[in-house]
């Protein structure tokens, strides 16, 4: 058969390219923990709770040592993660009830997720644990940009049973599979939720980069763990903080186990991990430690918002480093484009990239600014060693981070010049917000 040069082209290009030893994009994992307080994990200084595989995690990359979530509750942090954008700047700044119909309450349809965009591009997608943006059908990460959903709707969930699909609320809804709820209570969450991780890792074919988002609730409250858990913190005496820890030891091996998968393919070097907080540990239920910082869960002070985050990536980010700049939960969405060749979507994003600071490319911070608001009440903002925390109708606190770390000393006083600075660029930044939705 004679091939006309256009055919001929087009045949030998397309052998070629499929000939090609192209170098593979690298798989993106995102793991995240829920309320754990941020002096709870062994490399973030925690002297009673063992975190030996998050702690290897950490060894393995670059911790953040100044590192927000971009609010002191579940919900709206992870719109941020998903979007990449102020989750304020879509009016979502509190958790919204769980509800099977109310679209309102969920990540707004209309904003475009990370694994839309990374599935778009070739990307296979899962999503496994704690999805807390949406209870509706139009709201399931199915239809927000995942190939595999295991996990639930709600803010929270029974570790050990669940209910009957009719009559179960938010914390006993049946465990959900791409849609159809689980028959069966697949045993202990956190480890049920650790072997859909490595089953999801070991289905994807190995050519393919994926992308799996696994969202423990762990150590999220109800307080529930099995004995063989509570035995290995037996050294904790016994109470609300010793599950509290068997909860995070299980979340713990279950980042073992993740990681145990990548080496099982041989793709240290091809995986990009991002491990990091949701928000700050709770003040009670149980009483976490949330280390040398100010506060808890729910507020802008340190305790509710700096979170442990830790990136890996074996051969592109030097083990044991340290980033001491602002980064963000945000930024989960551009290191994930970045990393995976993907042209950022035109819509304004508040997410940096942050391997080029994290391989000391471009010096200084990814970011000037942080800038929080929760339910419009509050405002805080972090410019450098200044943060900012001013509530409604009251006088701004400044407070200087370097020397005082734990918000003790307001110097709002004696620094009006700095008040002033990094409030007007608060308002410039309120102004670009919507009116909360729920
Ligand atoms: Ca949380």
């Amino acid at each position: 058969m004679m091939l006309t040069r256009r055919k001929w082209l087009a045949a030998t290009l397309g052998g070629m390219q499929a000939t090609a030893q192209e170098p593979r994009r690298p798989n993106i994992i995102l793991i995240v923990l829920d309320d754990l307080g941020s002096g709870d994990l062994g490399f973030m200084g925690s002297k009673d709770i063992p975190t030996p595989h998050i702690d290897a995690l950490a060894t393995s990359g670059v911790v953040c040592t100044a590192a927000y979530s971009t609010h002191p509750f579940c919900s709206p942090t992870r719109a941020g993660l998903m979007t990449g954008r102020y989750p304020q700047r879509f009016g979502y700044e509190n958790n919204p009830k769980f509800d099977r119909t109310n679209e309102v309450l969920g990540l707004p349809l209309d904003q475009r997720t990370l694994p839309q965009v990374l599935q778009a591009s070739g990307y296979r997608t899962g999503f496994i644990g704690k999805w807390h943006l949406g209870a509706t059908p139009a709201h399931h990460p199915n239809r927000r940009g995942f190939d595999e959903a295991f996990g639930f709707s709600g803010g929270g969930h029974d570790y050990l049973r669940q209910g009957a699909a009719e009559e179960s609320d938010g914390d006993l809804i049946p465990i959900d599979r791409n849609g159809k709820p689980e028959p069966v209570f697949p045993g202990y969450l956190t480890t049920a939720f650790t072997r859909e991780a490595v089953a999801f890792i070991k289905k994807t074919p190995s050519r393919q980069p994926f992308f799996l988002y696994l969202a423990y609730n762990a150590p999220h409250s109800p307080l529930q763990a099995p004995d063989s858990y509570l035995q290995r913190v037996r050294h904790i005496p016994e109470g609300e903080r010793r599950t509290y820890a068997a909860m995070i030891a299980a979340a713990d091996d279950g980042v073992g186990a993740t990681m145990e998968a990548i080496r099982a393919r041989g793709q240290e070097k091809e995986t990009l991990v991002i491990f990091c907080g949701d928000n700050g540990g709770p003040a009670s239920d149980p009483k976490t430690s949330n280390g040398v910082l100010r506060g808890y869960k729910g507020q802008l002070y340190e305790g509710g918002i700096r979170v442990p985050y830790v990136v890996s990536w074996p051969g592109k980010i030097a083990a044991g480093s340290r980033l001491d700049y602002l980064v963000s939960t945000l930024d989960v969405f551009s290191t994930a484009c970045a990393a995976a060749q993907i042209p950022l979507p035109d819509t304004p994003r508040d997410s940096v990239d942050l391997m080029p600071y994290i391989q000391r490319l471009v010096k200084g911070s990814p970011h000037t600014m942080l800038f929080w608001r929760h339910f419009e009440q509050v405002w805080a903002a972090r410019n450098d060693n200044w943060k900012l925390v001013r509530r409604k109708g009251e006088a701004a606190e400044l407070y200087n981070l370097t020397e005082d770390p734990s918000e003790t000393r307001n110097v709002a006083a004696e620094r009006g010049d700095v008040v002033d600075r990094i409030w007007a660029q608060v308002e410039r930044w309120n102004k670009g917000l919507a009116p909360r939705r729920f």
